[in-house]
């Protein structure tokens, strides 16, 4: 089954009570048994719940897994993704990435004993230096948040496939739409699923997706005793949002297209990211790996004063200024003082996270007015 079909029909089967075509939102905390053990799957909502359950089943249908675990964050997938490590290992990580993502791994596993190399990507051979007999896992995300970097993924599941290390991939900028790290080599992918997958701007979850059984037994084991789980409503949200990632994906690619050229030729704008510009450094690994470029782009003003910074962000009307991204609405943000506010400002300065940047996530709007709303607000 083609990828738009499975977005509509992987994990769906009619409600075997009722014959209810969506999978019905199981408000409950626990489930009856005829006798002691003699149930049907499901004992305690921590550990299954069925309206969870339909959503796994149409997750690793989609990013083109064997199994797939959902929990009530994008961090708390990330969360239990690390808690596979133990005290004096090692982990090599992408140093451009995720704010929130620093923050776990910086300030909540350091202390645990878990060590980070922050290394640029850009060129896996970058790894090499820091690849020891206690590195277990690579972590990287691609394109990367909020620089638009490409990470090339099979050369570096090719080392870390020789190196016999962990592979785990954070695809949440590109979705299972555009990019399919398993495919690539990679061990595991994690989601923010607030993100794309939900789509609309009204939950937060987070989902890990991976083919090796072993490991997902003892992810499974991680979330039933740490308990970072979703409740049935939220799977619901996430189960209907992805239905529609396809078209959304197709609208944010063609918007996204649209304003990073637009700003581009924009006289009074420095420098846009976006990996789709033939010239972008990343172009042609992520023309080879991607089968879109997305609705995630940065800029930078000429005149990149925080007064003018300031005004623009607070100008637009239909670009709204906040955190996150991914939704059917466009959004902006800054992320020096938002979504990297966590990450020191030299660390941030050295890896060209500059204080002028502005962050799009360009929405699916009429591409048109999302031009005619920045020419007004940068005028
Ligand atoms: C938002 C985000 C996360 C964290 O997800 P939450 O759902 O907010 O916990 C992780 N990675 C990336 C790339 C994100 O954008």
């Amino acid at each position: 089954m083609k990828f738009a079909t499975r977005l509509i029909h992987a994990g769906m089967e009619p409600d075997p009570s009722t014959g209810a075509i969506i999978p019905p939102i199981y408000q409950t905390s626990t489930f009856v048994q005829a006798a002691p053990g003699n149930h049907k799957g499901y004992e305690y909502a921590r550990s299954q719940n069925p309206t969870r359950t339909a959503l796994e089943k149409a997750l690793a249908s989609i990013e083109n897994a064997r199994h797939a675990l959902s929990f009530s964050s994008g961090v708390a997938a990330s969360d239990a993704v690390i808690r596979l490590l133990v005290p004096g290992d090692e982990v090599i990580a992408a140093n451009d990435m995720y704010g929130g993502t620093f923050r776990l791994f910086s300030k909540i596993f350091e202390k645990a004993g878990i060590h980070f190399h922050y290394v640029n990507m850009q060129n896996p051979e970058n790894m090499s230096p820091f690849i020891s007999s206690k590195t277990k896992m690579i972590w990287t995300e691609t394109p990367t948040n909020p620089l638009m970097n490409i990470v090339d993924l099979a050369a570096v599941a090719a080392i870390a496939k020789e190196k016999k290390l962990l592979f785990c991939v954070d695809n949440t900028f590109a979705s299972p739409c555009l990019q399919n790290p398993l495919d690539l080599g990679a061990d595991i992918v994690i989601h923010s699923a607030t993100k794309y997958l939900g789509g609309h701007s009204d939950v937060i979850h987070g989902c890990v997706m991976l083919n090796d059984t072993d490991l997902r037994d003892q992810l499974y084991f991680i979330q039933k005793s740490c308990g970072a789980v979703p409740g049935p409503q939220d799977c619901f949200l996430v189960l209907r949002g992805i239905k529609t990632l396809q078209v959304r994906m197709e609208r944010h690619c063609q918007n996204g297209e649209k304003i990073a050229r637009y700003l581009r030729k924009h006289p009074k704008v420095a420098r846009v990211y976006w990996c789709g510009f033939e010239d972008h450094p990343g172009y042609a690994v992520a023309k080879k790996q991607m089968s879109g470029f997305g609705g995630m782009l940065s800029f930078e003003l000429k005149n990149d004063s925080p007064e003018e910074t300031k005004r623009v962000l607070s100008s637009t009307k239909l670009f709204s200024l906040a955190e996150s991204l991914g939704g059917v609405e466009s959004l902006m943000s800054h992320p020096a003082s938002m979504t990297h506010a966590s990450i020191p400002r030299e660390e941030r300065m050295k890896n060209g996270l500059s204080d002028g940047l502005i962050r799009l996530s360009v929405g699916i709007e009429d591409g048109g007015d999302l031009v005619e709303d920045l020419q007004e607000a940068i005028g």
